[in-house]
């Protein structure tokens, strides 16, 4: 791994995949994975689908790249079809969560600007919170590790702690022109925000005239069983990025706002060489064709249901190991008593691929056509994985007594 000619920003498991199908990977050697990390909640529809697969090649025969100086008509149509599935009117298309973003981080500022209000350019984003790794994104989201040897931390992001309103009402000031949560936090954890505090929040930003801004580059295209995961507190953001599986495995990214949220973008404001390129697009639309189809996003739900009372037997039959169940839909949270590497690595010996996040937590994000069988499976396989981990806590104390 030392010869590596790739910079060594990651941590990378010793595993090449070749080939998926579904919720199943196979490496070089003829393994074959039950992949329930999803690309980190990006193949939303399991690796080669039928669907995506003709999409991208009828694509690839035709036409790659334009450029946003010319039409764009599949761009259109996703925009479109995301329009009327949601809150948003308007809808700028990047290549990655990070850039989604940036553009409604821009966005927000430009809002108050050309109202006549320069300074109003603050951001309060939650402790816990990831929103990629851009300068502006990690000032976003505060982390320190993330930060630090980067410079001077870009101005204007206002922190507070996750669920502390007092805080919260404090950091909201003149200035303020946005509020930035993930409705469930993704890296942080899978921590949902309640309903009720989405709605607070929703209500606290009409009070002072600020823009909420919803990262669903996680949570969002069905995840959570719904198309956006704050839909389930029947609010609506005025901005929300989108990435992850709205391309389900190609790098599409989406900024989505209501036309006055986005009322200060004008042509030259923003801009991006590849945001929209007709491959795309083209994927993009074939994602919502599926996910967007009678009866998908209730499967979802019930397929959720079933994953998290499978685990919550697991958790009732490994005490020592898991501390809590979290989630919903297919984004679901172990958070554990022992080290959640420990448990990932255990997986992995058991040929099933789950996530680390924050507050020591692994993470389950299926393709959201995983079936019951594999359902099932993934739970076999996570149980098997807890006992190594019983086996191997035993293991000290025996030879301590010996
Ligand atoms: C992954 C993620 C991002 C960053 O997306 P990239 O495509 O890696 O830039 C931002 N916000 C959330 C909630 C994410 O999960």
């Amino acid at each position: 791994m030392t010869s590596s000619s790739m910079l060594p920003v990651y941590a990378r498991a010793p595993l090449a995949f070749e080939s998926g199908e579904g919720a199943w990977l196979r490496t070089e050697d003829g393994r074959r994975f039950l992949d329930f990390a999803a690309g980190i909640a990006v193949n939303a529809l399991g690796h080669a689908h039928p669907h995506l697969v003709e999409a991208l090649r009828d694509q690839a025969g035709k036409l790659w790249h334009i450029s946003n100086l010319y039409q764009n008509p599949a761009g259109e149509r996703l925009a479109r079809r995301l329009c009327e599935a949601t809150f948003a009117e308007v809808v700028f298309f990047t290549n990655s969560g990070a850039e989604a973003l940036e553009a409604a981080i821009k966005m927000a500022r430009k809002y108050h600007a050309v109202k006549g209000d320069p300074d109003r350019f603050r951001i309060v984003t939650f402790e816990g919170a990831f929103h990629g790794r851009t300068l502006a994104t990690i000032a976003a989201g505060g982390q320190p590790k993330y930060l630090e040897g980067f410079g001077p931390k870009v101005e204007g992001f206002d922190q507070v702690p996750f669920g502390d309103d007092e805080a919260l009402k404090a950091a909201c000031g003149p200035n303020t022109a946005a509020i930035l949560i993930e409705p469930v936090q993704g890296e942080g954890g899978i921590r949902p925000v309640p309903p009720e505090r989405l709605r607070f929040l929703r209500r606290l930003c009409d009070e002072h005239g600020m823009l909420l801004i919803l990262d669903e580059v996680q949570s969002g295209v069905g995840r959570t069983g719904k198309l956006f995961s704050h839909e389930w507190a029947g609010i609506a953001p005025d901005i929300m990025a989108v990435a992850k599986g709205i391309g389900g495995g190609f790098p599409v990214g989406a900024c989505l706002a209501t036309r006055d949220a986005s009322s200060g973008m004008k042509p030259g404001t923003h801009g991006s060489t590849f945001g929209g390129n007709p491959l795309a697009m083209a994927v993009g639309n074939a994602v919502l064709d599926v996910v967007l189809a009678d009866g998908f996003l209730d499967q979802v739900q019930r397929t959720g249901l079933l994953l998290k009372q499978r685990l919550a037997e697991l958790k009732d039959r490994h005490p020592a190991v898991i501390a809590e169940v979290r989630g919903e839909g297919l984004m679901v949270g172990l958070r554990l008593h022992v080290p959640n590497v420990d448990l990932v690595k255990a997986a992995e010996q058991e040929e099933l691929l789950v996530i680390s996040a924050g507050d020591n937590v692994v993470r389950l994000l299926p393709p959201l056509i995983v079936s019951d069988a594999e359902i099932a499976e993934a739970a076999a396989r996570l149980d098997r994985a807890c006992e190594a981990l019983e086996a191997a806590m035993r293991q000290p104390a025996r030879e301590a007594a010996a």
